[in-house]
């Protein structure tokens, strides 16, 4: 009789359980209910054989080539009491490619930030990266401007030059350039005093 075999989902080829010790040993995971009648090892082979498998594994040889990272998932926040069984732990990392929500470029979520997000940062097990590195950043210096202008206008006009020209430039990198021109003209009302 052929050996079952399971495809990998790092390198996509089709593999025999013998090649799955590492992910394996991962069994069994908190909060996995036992079935009585397998072991845990059946159990796991069973779970990879289904057509409602989600877990994200790699086979043994990914992992020794380090094209796939051995993930642990003690240190991810999960549950297998989401109905949608959607927030199950990883049991290895391998890069991804995902699609910019807002410049629709394609981006790596590669497998060290995964282990970051998801076992330090200990990010929900299902929440996904949705802008690239470069929106990413750009969304953040936005946010910065945006608080740092609140904390430069917070007791109303700033009484000087340096403040205001820092508002004024703010303005201008956030597009708006009547703003930034009222408050350069004020700065330079200030200087002429
Ligand atoms: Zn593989
Ligand atoms: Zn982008």
């Amino acid at each position: 009789m052929k050996a079952k075999t399971y495809q990998c989902p790092c390198c996509k080829a089709r593999i025999e359980a013998k090649l799955l010790k590492k992910v394996s040993s991962l069994m069994p995971v908190d909060g996995l209910a036992k079935t009585p009648s397998m072991s845990i090892q059946e159990a796991f082979l069973a779970m990879l054989s289904s057509p409602l498998n989600s877990y994200q594994w790699a086979c043994d040889e990914c992992v020794q080539s380090k094209k796939a990272t051995l993930a642990n998932p003690k240190k991810q926040f999960y549950t297998f009491k989401n109905p949608w069984d959607t927030a199950i732990p990883y049991l290895a990392y391998f890069d991804k490619t995902f699609s910019c929500q807002q410049c629709s470029t394609d981006f790596v979520f590669s497998k060290e930030e995964q282990k970051h997000w998801y076992e330090k940062l200990q990010f929900v097990v299902y929440s996904k990266p949705i802008h690239c590195p470069s929106c990413r950043k750009e969304i953040r210096a936005q946010k910065n401007r945006n608080t740092e202008l609140s904390t430069l206008l917070k007791d109303g006009q700033p009484n000087n030059v340096d403040q205001l020209e820092r508002i004024a430039e703010i303005y201008d990198e956030l597009g708006k350039t009547e703003k930034a021109k009222a408050y350069r003209n004020a700065a330079n009302k200030l200087k002429k005093k």
